[in-house]
């Protein structure tokens, strides 16, 4: 039975206790008033169930209820009618009644405010009234001494455990209270801290992303990042079109600064073109990354090529104007070159086309006596040449004056020579597009075997002119490589694409440019001879 009450509410715990002990007080008092006014026994009976029988249903009843409190207030009021009822039974003995009225007048009004006690004031009477009107009204109000004192002191005892209840119940609530407020304070700190954390924990990511984008010793871009972007900044100036160009800058002699000034120096110097770097490229679309060791990127977008041409200018003489000492170079000073290239509609249309006529650029620049900036030079577009045949759409006739001397190069000059006049003779047949651009391809490709073996030779014999020579043999076969693609794509048609394999790239520099090293070829021929 404990087991059973200690798992219903407080309420219903309290009231069952206060109800079993008030009642059973009663019982004892309605005895005392049997024996001292010689009432029949029989009045017992209905005194035992009411008094000590029906509270035990009434909590039964509650604990079995799916809603124990409101059942358990509900009853109260039942309470009130039973003992209006009873006390009429017994013809009213004052202190009885008076007891009985004010022990469950009392339980309504603290439960349930005045609206109780009135409530049970109504109850008490409706009770009365019934067991009068079956029982017909008697009123007997005298109760001897014996009752009347243990209702005194049965009722005194009631009210202080009631005052008591109620005193406990309210230093409970203030407990709660202040535990509650305890808990909302830690709260709000375990909250705030959670807060602090989580913004601890964004700006550590936030450095994170920088860092992974940062090259750590110059705090430009790094070249993971540049990849990642040029990309897309090159298709969105295609898309939008607009020009983009790209500069490769490169520290003059760094190798013998390092070696002269010693690595850290040499650091502090890179610092120092970075910085102006990133004071030169100050426009939001600008992008500034280091490419690798003392190798600098420069995207501008949407600008041409003249005035990426000014910029690198001024960005070339800023360095210079640094005047940081620099014993092996020319200039005294360190200085950087810098090589450009620009998208345009007819060139450069990828990144690695765009960086290799940038780096070529470079070269030159290089070659030229650095401290320079270069310009990658800006493909024409030629005219749609139609059907016609231009004029010099005719074969190629090899000449003894041709040759330089050396077996290698004369061989394969004058296979390309063949090669072009196979093309020239497919397109003047009408041969269909994929048999001419097999013929294409293969000009190319023999003419990039050649090229690799002529710049061996020229490396080999010593050819001043070997690095310029080599620089403009990558732009050829570059843009080569880039018609080839537009004619594969049918965005040209084979006139252009012949005109510049047979005529640019066959004759005139064969028979021009190649010209340079023919006197050193044929000197180092008759040395070795
Ligand atoms: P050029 O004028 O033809 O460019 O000659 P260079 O000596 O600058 O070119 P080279 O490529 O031979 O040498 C580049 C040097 O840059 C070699 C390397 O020691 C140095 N270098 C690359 N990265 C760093 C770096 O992070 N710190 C330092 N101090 N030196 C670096
Ligand atoms: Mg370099
Ligand atoms: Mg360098």
């Amino acid at each position: 039975m404990a087991g059973h009450l200690k798992r219903q509410p407080w309420l219903v715990r309290t009231h069952h206790r206060l109800r079993a002990v008030s009642f059973a007080l009663l019982f004892v008092a309605t005895a005392l008033h049997q024996a001292d006014q010689d009432l029949p026994a029989t009045v017992l009976i209905p005194a035992f169930l009411l008094l000590l029988v029906y509270p035990q249903l009434q909590f039964w009843r509650a604990s079995r209820s799916t809603d124990p409190i409101q059942t358990e207030l509900r009853s109260l009021l039942l309470d009130s009618f039973l003992l209006g009822a009873f006390m009429a039974a017994l013809a009213f003995p004052l202190w009885l009644s008076f007891s009985a009225a004010l022990g469950t007048l009392t339980n309504n009004a603290a439960n349930k405010g005045w609206r109780g006690a009135r409530h049970a004031l109504a109850a008490l009477g409706c009770g009365a009234l019934l067991e009068m009107a079956f029982g017909g009204f008697h009123f007997s109000p005298k109760t001897g001494l014996p009752a009347t004192a243990f209702c005194m002191l049965g009722l005194t005892g009631y009210l202080l455990a009631m005052n008591h209840i109620g005193f406990s119940r309210n230093a409970q609530l203030r407990r709660a209270k202040k535990n509650l407020q305890l808990r909302e304070q830690e709260l709000l700190a375990a909250n705030n801290s959670l807060q602090q954390h989580l913004h601890e924990i964004h700006s550590l990511q936030e450095q994170l992303r920088e860092q992974a984008v940062r090259d750590p010793l110059t705090n430009l871009y790094n070249r993971r990042y540049l990849d990642s972007t040029l990309e897309r900044e090159l298709s969105r100036c295609k898309r939008d079109g607009q020009a983009l160009s790209l500069m490769m800058i490169d520290v003059d002699h760094f190798k013998n600064f390092n070696d002269h000034y010693g690595h850290l120096a040499g650091d502090e110097a890179l610092k120092s073109v970075a910085r102006g770097l990133q004071a030169s490229a100050k426009r939001a679309s600008d992008l500034a990354a280091r490419y690798g060791g003392e190798e600098f990127t420069w995207v501008l977008a949407d600008t041409d090529g003249a005035t990426a041409q000014r910029l690198a200018e001024d960005f070339r003489a800023a360095i210079a104007a640094l005047q940081i000492a620099h014993e092996h170079s020319l200039q005294g000073r360190l200085t950087v070159s810098i090589g450009i290239a620009t998208l345009s509609n007819t060139a450069y249309q990828t990144v690695a086309a765009l960086t290799r006529a940038a780096d070529a650029a470079l070269y030159r620049a290089k070659h030229g006596g650095r401290n320079q900036v270069r310009l990658a030079p800006i493909v024409p577009r030629r005219s749609g040449l139609g059907n016609r045949i231009p004029a010099n759409f005719v074969p190629l006739v090899w000449h003894q004056a041709h040759e330089c001397g050396d077996p290698t190069i004369d061989a394969q000059h004058q296979q390309l020579f063949g090669d072009a006049n196979d093309i020239l003779y497919a397109m003047l047949a009408a041969k269909p597009r994929e048999a001419v651009a097999a013929l294409f391809a293969k000009l190319i490709s023999d003419a990039t075997e050649h090229f690799e073996d002529e710049e061996d030779i020229l490396i080999g014999t010593g050819f001043a002119g070997a690095a310029l020579h080599m620089a403009i043999h990558r732009e050829l076969a570059e843009h080569a490589d880039y018609l080839l693609g537009r004619y594969t794509a049918l965005e040209i048609d084979g006139t252009e694409l012949f005109q510049f394999l047979a005529h640019d790239l066959v004759a005139r520099h064969m028979l021009g440019a190649d010209r340079a090293f023919f006197n050193h070829i044929q000197q180092t021929s008759s040395v070795a001879a």
